[in-house]
């Protein structure tokens, strides 16, 4: 991948995914690995660059609500409303798809995942290409979703395209995804927008799991987020993981992932504060496990969270994921 910049890169970028190339570019979120989502050829060219399983669906970009409705085989008062109350933002909506929207972006389903991103270097990536852009994150498959251009080329310098360098994503996870595409809203991945607010919208919301009949949501079955270190993941209050990690851990091997309330205790073991909220702590999170995995010496990362409020519920997602945990193959 090569890395370039400002209106040239833009320019560069959008004339390579007209041409059924694959580009990484900065959204509000995390990194996007794009390419043309009416085009099978192209899309598969990001599942290739990744690594990604094929039964794992992408999310499509759009510049706007009427560019999602084009790709929506029906756009119901919901979406709509969702549309109009959080877009540019970082929430995807599932909906029923119109056959035009590659069959490899929808991993074959008859619904796809849209989202207009809140980041003005993706929106203006859109519009000079005039595509919507399938684009998961620019990661290798399995790994911390990069949050930076660096993070894009640590793995997946040896593929073939541009990455737009746009600096680092603010909010540092994935899209909250929700599908809207049955009369029964169900969440089916945390992520930057909180369930609180969305519920707000739209009502109580079923959890995959509550036998609402989801269809299969991505990121739940495969192993993700994880980075070469094996993570240790502690659902405790400050206190109780303080203890817990000075009796059992050695400070020689072992880091701590945490909020600086724990963090600031633990002094003599190496590790990252992710600051003192959820936000923060979504903001540092995948970069806090970039970073570790590439201190000598560790052999493990213990990881305290317990907040499930706002993005807290998303933080504790992705690093339930990165430990192994829940429903992976
Ligand atoms: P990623 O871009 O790697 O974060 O992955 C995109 C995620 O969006 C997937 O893992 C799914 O959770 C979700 N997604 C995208 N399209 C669909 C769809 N048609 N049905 C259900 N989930 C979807
Ligand atoms: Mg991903």
């Amino acid at each position: 991948m090569r890395r370039v910049v400002g209106e040239d890169g833009i320019r560069e970028a959008a004339a390579l995914l007209c041409a059924g190339g694959i580009v990484a570019f900065p959204t509000e979120t995390v990194y996007g690995l794009g390419a043309d989502a009416l085009s099978d050829t192209a899309v598969r060219r990001i599942f290739a660059a990744k690594g990604r399983p094929s039964d794992n669906p992408l999310i499509v970009h759009v510049a706007d609500q009427e560019g999602a409705r084009r790709l929506a085989r029906r756009w119901s008062d919901l979406a709509e409303r969702l549309a109009a109350r959080f877009w540019p933002g970082p929430l995807t909506l599932v909906v029923p798809a119109r056959p035009e929207v590659a069959s490899a972006a929808r991993a074959g389903l008859d619904t796809v995942g849209v989202r207009c991103p809140n980041h003005p270097l993706a929106l203006r990536l859109l519009r000079a290409a005039a595509l919507p852009l399938a684009a998961p994150s620019a990661n290798r498959s399995g790994r911390p979703s990069p949050t930076t251009a660096e993070a894009v080329l640590e793995d997946l310098a040896g593929a073939d395209g541009l990455v737009l360098d746009g600096g680092p994503s603010g909010i540092g996870v994935e899209s909250t995804v929700v599908d809207v595409s049955t009369g029964m809203p169900v969440l089916l991945r945390p992520g930057g927008l909180g369930r609180e607010e969305l519920e707000a919208v739209a009502g109580p919301l079923l959890s995959v799991g509550d036998g609402a009949g989801a269809p299969r949501a991505p990121g739940m079955k495969y192993r993700h987020y994880a980075p070469t270190l094996p993570v240790r993941l502690l659902r405790l209050q400050p206190e109780a993981a303080i203890e817990m990690i000075r009796t059992h851990f050695d400070p020689a091997d072992t880091a701590v992932l945490a909020a600086t309330a724990v963090r600031q205790a633990l002094t003599a073991y190496r590790g990252v504060d992710l600051g003192p909220d959820a936000d923060s702590a979504a903001a540092g999170l995948f970069e806090g496990l970039r970073r570790l995995e590439r201190e000598p010496g560790l052999v493990r990362i213990v990881a305290v969270w317990s907040e499930t409020r706002g993005r807290g519920l998303a933080v504790m997602n992705r690093l339930e994921k990165a430990a192994g945990e829940g429903h992976h193959v």
